[in-house]
């Protein structure tokens, strides 16, 4: 590593020394700034990368919610406001009981280029809590997001932050969420994105994040002359950003076998096709089921989760990977296994879902990688469309918001593909990403003195 981000790296591990993802993250953003930190004197004189680790603003907060049984449970509440440089807060909230203040940094900290990258004026952040929404009935989930949203009100805000759904929080959160400001701020604005349709949502919110993964992996394709016409695909996850990839990639023709959740996953050789598709929808938005239970409905096997071994969602001969779950879900065996069964391409859905290792043996086995970052940028960038809608007051059809989803998403691809070969070498968009996103971010901060 160069000396400078060596000593911004090391700053991190001494201040932060518990904090694993987010060390992990900023680690392997900074491997791809120190190809340019030479050619950029003013970032170093300004200290950019080490105002940049540095969250402008953490909340951390208590939220007590009485269960059904009448008795009060207490979980903690988080909002990392990770950067303002070129627009509002801007990033989803996770319900589910790993979440840390680790957890909640590292998704703040890519956020703020994800942002960057979709040429929309959002700044990053991301908050959530402890909580754990499974087997919750709907009364305690309705008490938990009143109790969060209290406290979180005073922090966010139409111009100051507007979060949004992660894991955990999809339709259901995040209308008790918006209830509940309103009800205490007296006041109808777009302060969260992934509202229903009915009361200030965008079409094809929920769709993005999956379609966008969709539409970048297509572009870098393209390059390589290659589609999903016919090509097998794994996909890990089946919450809301496998269900809208596999969506997508059904109606390119491809054919995606494998779905999983913390359990467990299916294996379906015949693909899953719309009408199966449309089960798992049913039984992971409304029932809140299990996996298994399509292998129980459609005679397929089922292969439960052993966290121990490495994953055999990522052992099977196909010609795509989508892992659309969490973080660190592809590890070295992992790599290695994808790799041996000629994965030609991994297209990251879930955020930071290969450990560094993977990445190192993906990229330097010629498997296209496409980051996070960018890959997933879909779901924010329609929120940015959902912002702007919101402010103007009106509604665009589905196809307009699917088109500039398009655009938004080959521009990405343009973006970084240009960085990487610029800066570092071709295909290597995990770099290209890292730096285009910090490019713009960075000219902003310096132009703002040292706030
Ligand atoms: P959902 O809650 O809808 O679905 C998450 C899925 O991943 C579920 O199948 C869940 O299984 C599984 N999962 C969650 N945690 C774990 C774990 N620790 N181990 C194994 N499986 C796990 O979330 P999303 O689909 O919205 O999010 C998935 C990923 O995509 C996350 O990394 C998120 O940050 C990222 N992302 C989401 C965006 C969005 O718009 N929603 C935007 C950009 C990125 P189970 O039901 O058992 O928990």
């Amino acid at each position: 590593m160069h000396s400078q981000t060596e000593q911004v790296y090391q700053q991190v591990l001494s201040r932060d020394p518990n904090e694993r993802e987010f060390q992990q993250a900023v680690y392997t953003f900074l491997l791809s700034i120190d190809k340019i930190i030479d050619e950029l004197p003013e970032v170093t004189y300004h200290r950019v990368l080490e105002r940049m680790v540095e969250p402008e603003r953490v909340v951390m907060f208590r939220v007590p919610w009485m269960d059904d049984e009448g008795k009060c449970q207490v979980n903690r509440g988080f909002r990392v406001q990770m950067s303002s440089a070129i627009g509002p807060y801007k990033g989803g909230l996770r319900l589910h009981p790993s979440v840390n203040l680790s957890i909640m940094k590292f998704l703040a900290f890519e956020q703020v280029f994800k942002n960057s990258l979709t040429g929309l004026p959002m700044g990053g952040g991301k908050g959530g809590s402890d909580f754990n929404p499974k087997g919750k009935s709907d009364n305690e989930v309705m008490r938990f997001c009143q109790s969060f949203m209290t406290e979180l009100c005073r922090h966010i805000g139409p111009d100051t932050d507007v979060p949004a759904g992660d894991i955990g929080v999809g339709a259901r959160e995040i209308g008790y969420l918006y209830g509940q400001y309103k009800r205490i701020k007296n006041e109808f604005a777009g302060v969260l994105t992934g509202k229903g349709i009915e009361y200030g949502g965008s079409f094809i919110r929920p769709e993005a994040t999956g379609y966008g993964l969709v539409y970048l992996s297509e572009a870098i394709l393209r390059d390589k002359k290659m589609d999903f016409n016919g090509a097998t695909c794994l996909v890990s996850g089946s919450g809301n950003v496998a269900q809208f990839t596999v969506e997508k990639i059904n109606a390119l023709g491809g054919k995606v076998i494998t779905l999983s959740d913390s359990s467990g996953m299916i294996i379906d050789e015949a693909g899953i096709d719309s009408e199966k598709l449309s089960f798992v929808k049913t039984l992971k938005n409304v029932k809140r089921g299990r996996i298994k239970e399509y292998a129980e409905k459609y005679g397929v096997p089922y292969i439960e989760r052993n966290n121990s071994e490495p994953n055999p969602l990522w052992n099977i001969k196909a010609d795509y990977a989508f892992p659309c779950a969490t973080q660190n879900e592809i590890l070295k065996e992992d790599a290695l296994n994808l790799v041996k069964n000629g994965i030609k391409l991994v297209g990251e859905g879930a955020n930071m879902p290969c450990s560094i290792e993977s990445e190192e043996i993906l990229t330097s086995s010629g498997v296209l990688l496409a980051p996070a970052k960018a890959a997933n940028a879909g779901g924010v960038a329609v929120s940015g469309l959902e912002m702007s809608q919101n402010s103007q007051r009106l509604r665009w059809t589905p196809e307009k918001v699917d088109q500039e989803l398009k655009g938004i998403m080959n521009n990405i691809y343009k973006n970084i593909s240009e960085a990487a070969e610029t800066y570092s070498k071709k295909d290597n968009f995990i770099d290209g990403a890292n730096i285009a996103g910090f490019m713009k971010v960075s000219r902003a901060m310096i132009a703002q003195g040292y706030v």
